[in-house]
């Protein structure tokens, strides 16, 4: 990248952490550039969240094409997907596909997982040391962690003792696991729960959910998607990723422009009855534009969503547990489900109620609540993640003066453009707090485009050193958190909001997610780069 001596002293001109999408994508754009880059990934394939989530019925809850790599013509031309939301082992085998077409792999190092990437002020460069031992020093440091990779454990007692199988659902194994008559138990409820708990039912013995706070479900209405429906599709790709450009959180879906009580009581069933019935996240983000804003609306589609529950599950009882009363429709992220209320009308499956009888601690031979003792072959943690930040924590991340980022961000994450932070020269996050995540391949492209165009400068410039302001710094991320008042979402507690019970100083919210429009991050950035990187010190 720079002709000097300490340009022949690093290793790499870009080390890049991680091998999901966006790890992927921007190795291959900074191979454009002729730059020297290694990725560094733990696991031992490519794919990211779609390598490590191999739960039972993990699947998209986006549709397919639309949550695609969309810079490839030949990509688009040569991968046909096979459901509206592919199941996962499909989304994995796409990510190889990419891989293989754009020879990806011989720049990724498998299991290395990275231990401490350290500033080194006087060469202007990173070093980045692996668990084992190994280390590199590059010039610039992408991290491509993902926001939501770093899994977390129940902080229950004797998680350890349990003797039956046992299994994170982001650590399945790679090997099929079979139910067949085994007495299963899920902790969780989240989206990951909901996918498991749905697929698990259909072959247990017995299964039995241990939820502590219920969520707000809505039906996701897969299909198979036919031959002469993907041509469809395929020919209507560059409208379909334009429209994705268009939209608040570059979903197809966009919320409605007339507020919940600009209409009639009989339009609003009939329009939510509409949301219901249609594919996808239609009756999350395409419904009344208020729904997040005015607690009134939201009480009334909670109401109707409430309604839906109680039709769907027989045992009245157990239709009750299972409606959210602590937060609204849509102020957590809405899993997506096929037939996971019908699943409590099944003689197989039990749901305990958490907050009636706690669980006390995990045993030898099962879980033990304030009320009982349940045995189990098996248990299932579908607990969730340290979110946003928390890829970032596990890693010894060290800028100017030693200084620790997981220090630097106690109270909550700071950013310039949710991509760089001040005494953390030449590292760039890709798709790191303070993002807009939404469809969060259309985020992870503009990203990676962005920081290639950054990348593109300094190779042509030939800096060896680039850092965010502090000024720069306090602007955005004051910014960021004034979009974030008067959202229902930042009232409650969730990963969207920072908050994990498992994880010590994560109990208090943070704005750790930017919540404007994607239109208009990516409004602010292009300008950022037009003005020449403004707020930004380059040298
Ligand atoms: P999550 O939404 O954070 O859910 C974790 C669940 O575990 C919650 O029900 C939580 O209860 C429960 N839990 C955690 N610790 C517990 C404890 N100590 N005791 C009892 N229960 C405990 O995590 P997730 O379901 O893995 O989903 C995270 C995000 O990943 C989703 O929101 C979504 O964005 C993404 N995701 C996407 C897809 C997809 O696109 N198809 C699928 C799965 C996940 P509380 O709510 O009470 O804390």
């Amino acid at each position: 990248m720079d002709a000097s001596a300490t340009a022949a002293s690093t290793d790499f001109d870009a080390i890049i952490i991680g091998a999901g999408m966006s790890g992927m994508y921007q190795l291959h754009r900074l191979r454009e550039l002729g730059l020297r880059v290694r990725v560094l990934e733990a696991g031992t394939g490519v794919g990211g969240t779609w390598y490590w989530n191999r739960y039972p019925g993990a699947r998209f809850d986006s549709e397919s094409y639309s949550y695609q790599f969309s810079f490839s013509k030949e990509l688009l031309a040569e991968w046909d997907w096979t459901e509206h939301f592919a199941p996962q082992p499909e989304t994995l085998r796409y990510l190889n596909f990419v891989a293989d077409k754009l020879d990806l792999r011989r720049d990724i190092q498998f299991q290395s997982r990275v231990a401490s990437a350290h500033w080194q002020e006087a060469g202007r460069c990173w070093r980045v040391t692996l668990e084992d031992g190994r280390s590199y020093v590059t010039r610039f440091l992408i991290t491509a962690v993902g926001p939501l990779s770093a899994p977390t454990m129940p902080n229950i007692p004797g998680v350890e003792d349990f003797k039956g199988e046992s299994c994170h659902t982001a650590r399945w194994p790679h090997e099929p696991v079979s139910f067949e008559g085994k007495r299963v138990a899920v902790i969780g409820t989240g989206a990951t729960g909901i996918q498991t708990i749905q697929e698990v039912a259909k072959t247990a013995g017995s299964l039995t959910v241990f939820q502590r706070t219920p969520n707000w479900c809505a039906p996701l209405h897969n299909a198979k998607i036919t031959r002469e429906e993907m041509a469809t599709l395929r020919a209507g790709y560059d409208e379909m990723f334009q429209r994705c450009q268009e939209t608040f959180s570059c979903f197809l879906h966009t919320a409605d422009p007339r507020n919940t009580f600009d209409v009639s009581e009989a339009e609003r069933q009939a329009f939510w009855e509409k949301l219901y019935s249609e594919p996808g996240f239609g009756i999350w983000v395409g419904n009344f534009k208020d729904m997040l804003t005015n607690r009134e609306a939201n009480a009334e589609v909670s109401k109707f969503i409430a309604n839906k529950i109680r039709s769907r599950v027989k045992d009245p009882k157990v239709a009750e547990k299972l409606i959210p009363t602590n937060h609204g429709f849509g102020t957590r992220r809405v899993p997506l489900e096929t037939k996971y209320y019908e699943v409590y009308n099944q003689d197989n499956v039990t749901l305990v109620d958490i907050r009636e009888t706690p669980i006390e601690r995990i045993t030898e031979t099962g879980i033990q609540t304030t009320a009982a003792q349940y045995d189990f072959d098996m248990i299932i943690y579908a607990t969730g993640f340290d979110a946003i930040t928390g890829s970032f924590d596990r890693i010894d991340i060290r800028g100017v003066n030693g200084m620790a980022l997981k220090d630097r961000w106690e109270m909550g994450p700071e950013t310039y453009l949710g991509v760089l932070v001040d005494g953390f020269p030449n590292m760039m996050m890709l798709i790191g707090p303070h993002m807009a995540l939404g469809n969060i391949p259309r985020s992870i492209e503009y990203n990676v485009d962005w920081v290639t165009g950054l990348m593109r400068t300094a190779r042509d410039r030939g800096l060896t050193r680039l850092e965010a302001t502090k000024d720069g710094v306090t602007a955005w991320t004051d910014h960021v958190k004034s979009l974030a008042e008067g959202l229902l979402t930042f009232e409650v507690d969730s990963w969207m909001t920072g908050v994990n019970r498992n994880v010590a100083g994560k109990q208090v919210r943070t704005v750790a997610r930017y919540a404007g429009s994607a239109p208009d991050y990516r409004a602010k950035c292009d300008d950022v780069a037009a003005k020449g990187y403004e707020g930004l010190v380059l040298a």
